[in-house]
């Protein structure tokens, strides 16, 4: 089922849908506004919104800071099959998603002028204990 015209043009004014549809597909693109480099595409396969992520992956700090903000906070999954092509989709993440384990990239929804930070990977590996850990009730003198 296709959109009407005028909220097409709505869409597209606001910066909220590409200028060939709204698609479930995330698209890069900029910010009309700020001209930031950002994703958009729609957040569901059902009763979707059309909306836009940073293209800057999100730790848990960050994640913390863009609720605290009242920012939402999204996943970028790859969907499609391999041989067809590949897409990205963005959904919004739930209370059980946030605090569980992430199995995907967390984005936070575009806000001009809003700079969260972005993840922090290890860049080594964590080293393994040289020894057992101390007893925390054994003071160590
Ligand atoms: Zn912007």
């Amino acid at each position: 089922m296709a959109i009407p015209a005028w909220l097409q043009a709505h869409l597209e004014n606001i910066g909220q849908a590409n200028p060939d549809g709204v698609s479930r597909a995330a698209r890069a693109t900029r910010c009309r506004q700020c001209r930031a480099h950002i994703l958009t595409a729609l957040d569901g396969d059902v009763a979707a919104m059309p909306t836009r992520v940073t293209n800057q992956e999100i730790d848990e700090m960050g994640e913390f800071l863009a609720i605290s903000l009242g920012i939402p906070t999204y996943t970028l999954r790859r969907a499609g099959h391999a041989t067809k092509g590949a897409v990205w989709h963005i959904d919004g993440r739930n209370q059980s998603e946030i605090k569980g384990p992430r199995r995907y990239a967390v984005m936070a929804q575009h806000q001009c002028g809003v700079h969260l930070p972005p993840a922090v990977r290890p860049v080594l590996p964590d080293a393994a204990p040289t020894r057992a850990p101390a007893d925390p009730m054994t003071p160590p003198f």
